[in-house]
């Protein structure tokens, strides 16, 4: 169990079954983009930890590059997309591989399919970590993806709780859902009662 501000997480992935995944994903892309020339595009600053271990499973060159975005804020989407640092990457006849560390709402990608179909590329792909089926509104084709979670909030491997927690090897998940509303009382309660135990 982790504390992160005010929140507490327990563990959900651990490091090992995020490495195989990473690298069954790796294998997956090395075949496919075989004399393909990829440029894989990541999506910061989530895809961050994820990119870096899944490029060294990528056994043909490519071209990395990097977007920033911003989406949400502490633990809930704030239903707007900002771009923070744009794509200056030449895409024009260039297989796209766009790597995301969760899709959630898919808003973000919807937003970045569009700002990267305007460059004209020759093909696009979706590879994402995570994603929750339950959470999506904006439908978004995943082409390669690492695990299927439940609607909850996680933390680590890239991805924050208010900008904190992106260093954690592992993936932990919010031990209070947020989608059950409960009060901030109800949680320092809570809290308060671990604390205690
Ligand atoms: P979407 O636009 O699909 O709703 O959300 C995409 C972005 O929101 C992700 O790239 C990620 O940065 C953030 N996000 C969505 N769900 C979670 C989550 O459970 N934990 C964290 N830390 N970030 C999330
Ligand atoms: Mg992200
Ligand atoms: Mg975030």
């Amino acid at each position: 169990m982790i504390r992160i501000k005010d929140k507490i997480f327990t563990p959900y992935l651990d490091r090992t079954v995020i490495e195989n995944r990473v690298k069954e994903l790796g294998k997956q892309l090395s075949e496919d983009y075989k004399d393909k020339d990829p440029i894989i595009i990541g999506v910061l600053n989530g895809s961050f930890m994820f990119l870096s271990d899944l490029v060294k499973h990528i056994q043909i060159p490519a071209e990395i590059s990097f977007l920033k975005i911003a989406s949400y804020q502490g633990e809930t989407s704030t239903g707007k997309v900002k771009n923070l640092i744009g794509l200056d990457a030449e895409l024009k006849g260039r297989h796209v591989i766009l790597v995301e560390d969760i899709v959630d709402t898919g808003l973000s990608m919807v937003h970045l399919l569009n700002l990267i179909n305007e460059k004209q590329p020759l093909s696009v792909k979706i590879v994402t970590l995570l994603h929750k089926p339950e959470a999506l509104k904006h439908p978004v084709k995943i082409d390669y993806l690492g695990f299927e979670i439940p609607n909850k909030f996680v933390v680590g491997y890239g991805l924050d709780y208010d900008g904190f927690g992106r260093n954690i090897p592992e993936i932990y998940q919010l031990k209070i859902n947020s989608d059950q509303h409960i009060s901030k009382n109800q949680i320092k309660r809570k809290m308060l009662n671990i604390v205690l135990f």
